[in-house]
């Protein structure tokens, strides 16, 4: 957080404005796209600086972008971290910082249910270089005690949780983790919530990762990602995990849709929460539905640790049919307004079935046991009138 803030700014005019300057740049309203791949240098010793870091200053794309720049500072801004790195993708952004914090040997202690290619990458990817990776359930916090090891570096959760809404205490775990070891990184995903309704470094992470393509993009029209944190480790992800590891750069075009979209941010997500609240109130009465895992219903079981960390309870629901996986799917091919797709935070609601599709990389045993049920429906409620997503939904479950 800058420390300079006797005067803060309230974030709905900080994603509007943070990290951009107009009179910097010509007046222009909108940030100047640098499509360029290199930077000229004035002469050798400023070209050797550069790469040295010993002088500020653009020298390869791969590394950083003036355009990227901007959308770093205000995702910085946002979260309230440091400094942040942008990424091709959120896959990028999650690999990029794990690459860069753990080798093998070390373990990575993570909840037991995880967005599908996040586990993939860990279970299926990092295993393979000698990376142990253990599972908790994260709401047990004597489960996640009893786990941490001297060999432990990074502990890893989203809140809530992809697919099953889950709510992990975020500040509750860092405590906990800081308590057994502070050179632990207490890792969070914050993709469901965006800054708009969570800020997991404020609560005691270290660092927050995120897939842009959902609301921070919140158009449906780009993949992107980012990672939040100190600048002396968002410094070493970026020369090592994204410049050497993957080189998942982000480009600058999706960068200023990214930004485009940010300035709507908080907007969006009140009307995201707005619709979700009344579907998952609906939902939660209809005969056909078995049960609603949403935050925001009163008996939901993560409600009160919802009301602790979030400012809104977000646009995601997940929900079991009395039918189960033959019920849902029959759901699904009768939708009309809502959309079958994977992704999420857009403007048109989307409808999935994690258990063929979003954590189908996950085998069948692999998803029993980790939380993830076959006949799982989850919703990203979309920025339509919610009337109409009812109608529909009504529709779809009377078949
Ligand atoms: C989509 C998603 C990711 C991966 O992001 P991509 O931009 O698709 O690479 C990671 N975590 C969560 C929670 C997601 O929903």
């Amino acid at each position: 957080m800058s420390s300079d803030n006797e005067y803060r700014l309230s974030f709905a005019t900080r994603s509007v404005h943070a990290g951009y300057d107009c009179k910097a740049n010509e007046g222009s309203l909108n940030p100047p796209i640098y499509m360029t791949s290199t930077f000229a240098f004035d002469n050798v010793e400023q070209g050797a600086g550069r790469f040295a870091g010993e002088q500020q200053g653009h020298f390869y794309s791969r590394i950083s972008n003036p355009t990227q720049e901007i959308l770093e500072a205000r995702l910085a801004d946002l979260e309230e971290g440091e400094a942040a790195l942008a990424t091709a993708s959120g896959m990028g952004a999650i690999t990029a910082t794990l690459w860069t914090l753990v080798g093998p040997g070390d373990q990575i202690l993570v909840d037991e249910t995880l967005y599908g290619c996040t586990f993939s990458f860990l279970e299926h990817g990092l295993k393979k270089f000698g990376v142990d990776i253990c599972y908790a359930d994260f709401t047990d916090h004597a489960e996640v005690k009893a786990k941490l090891t001297d060999k432990t570096k990074v502990v890893y959760f989203e809140s809530p949780v992809n697919p099953n809404m889950r709510v992990i205490d975020i500040e509750a775990l860092s405590v906990l983790v800081k308590d057994f070891s502070t050179s632990i990184t207490v890792m969070v995903d914050n993709t469901y919530c965006t800054p708009a309704l969570q800020r997991p470094l404020t609560l005691g992470a270290d660092i927050v990762v995120h897939s842009a393509t959902k609301y921070l993009g919140g158009h449906g029209d780009l993949i992107a990602g980012a990672v939040v944190g100190d600048a002396d480790i968002i410094q070493q992800i970026r020369l090592f995990g994204l410049k050497d590891m993957t080189g998942a750069v982000i480009a600058p075009m999706t960068v200023f849709l990214i930004l485009r979209g940010i300035k709507t941010l908080q907007l969006r997500m009140e009307r995201h929460c707005h619709n979700a609240q009344r579907i998952a109130e609906m939902l939660e009465q209809h005969p056909a539905v078995d049960q609603v895992f949403f935050p925001g219903l009163k008996n939901d079981p993560w409600h009160q640790v919802a009301c602790k960390q979030m400012d809104g309870f977000g646009g995601m629901i997940a929900l079991e049919l009395k039918g189960g996986r033959e019920a849902g799917v029959r759901m699904l091919n009768r939708l009309k307004l809502a959309k079958l797709a994977v992704s999420l935070g857009d403007a048109e609601t989307l409808i999935q079935h994690p258990a063929s599709m979003t954590h189908s990389v996950y085998t069948p045993a692999e998803r029993a046991e980790h939380g993830i049920t076959e006949g799982l429906v989850r919703i990203s409620v979309g920025l339509e009138a919610a009337e109409d997503i009812i109608a529909d939904l009504d529709q779809a479950l009377a078949g």
